[in-house]
């Protein structure tokens, strides 16, 4: 779906854990730069270089992925992608970057989560554990909090840990448009706060996600793009500002 000029927001289907679930990541482009952040999971590929087509972008051109943070649906994909344009640059903030590295073991796979998909059928589930072991690609670059990237237009990168200790939002300023990756979602039409198991350690809690929240005050936002739930633009400023008020989580994930 185009949400601005050179701009698109692309839609990938999935099916994780028995479940059929829709991700959102974000294509941006200038003359020398395609831009992909958050890239879905390995069978994406296919879906995410139709949709790059079909936006009227040569997938071939991809030079950059931008990881807002270490989940496994936000990165597993990019392996894939490498595989067909070694070219790629990765790019990520320096918290999350050991993780996607694969230097330090996500979070997300602990006994907890095990327990979760013990029952599931015997192929999905080595099929899941496979994901989270082999994903790992190298971050060329990392990414710090305030920093204009100087591309389509700038692209300032907004760290807001919680969900991750190095989640990061991107605020592409000539459409005013915020990428927020898991910092909020989007539940019957409405745009809510983060998901209440945020993956956070080295001493992030919970709560920091709802005050990371705080920063996008100073952002004039037009369009808000959420990885989980897509769009959201009916005023973003203030439902922020009731976000950040009511301070409450939710759960997209059962
Ligand atoms: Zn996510």
């Amino acid at each position: 779906m185009k949400i601005a000029d050179n701009l698109e927001m692309l839609e990938l289907h999935m099916k994780v854990m028995g479940v059929e679930r829709i991700v959102y990541p974000t294509l941006m482009w200038d003359d020398d730069n395609i831009i992909l952040v958050d890239t879905g999971i390995p069978s994406s590929l296919e879906m995410i270089k139709k949709q790059t087509e079909t936006a009227g972008v040569s997938f071939a051109k991809l030079n950059k992925i931008i990881a807002t943070q270490q989940d496994i649906d936000h990165i597993a994909g990019i392996k894939g992608i490498l595989s067909e344009n070694p070219e790629v640059m990765v790019l990520a903030h320096e918290e999350d970057k050991p993780y996607i590295q694969g230097e330090k073991k996500v979070k997300r796979l602990n006994s907890k989560f095990m327990d979760r998909i013990k029952d599931l059928p015997e192929e999905e589930r080595s099929r899941i554990v496979d994901m989270f072991e082999n994903s790992s690609v190298k971050v060329n670059s990392t990414l710090s909090d305030g920093e204009v990237l100087p591309y389509c237009g700038g692209i300032t990168v907004i760290h807001t840990p919680g969900h991750t200790p190095g989640h990061i939002c991107l605020y592409h300023q000539m459409s005013k448009t915020l990428i927020a990756g898991d910092a909020m979602n989007i539940l019957h039409g409405q745009l809510v706060g983060p998901n209440e198991d945020p993956m956070s350690e080295d001493g992030v809690k919970a709560n920091d996600a709802i005050d990371s929240l705080k920063k996008f005050k100073d952002y004039d936002i037009v369009s808000i793009i959420t990885y989980h739930g897509g769009l959201f633009n009916d005023k973003p400023n203030e439902r922020i500002k009731e976000v950040i008020r009511d301070r409450k989580f939710y759960s997209y994930m059962k």
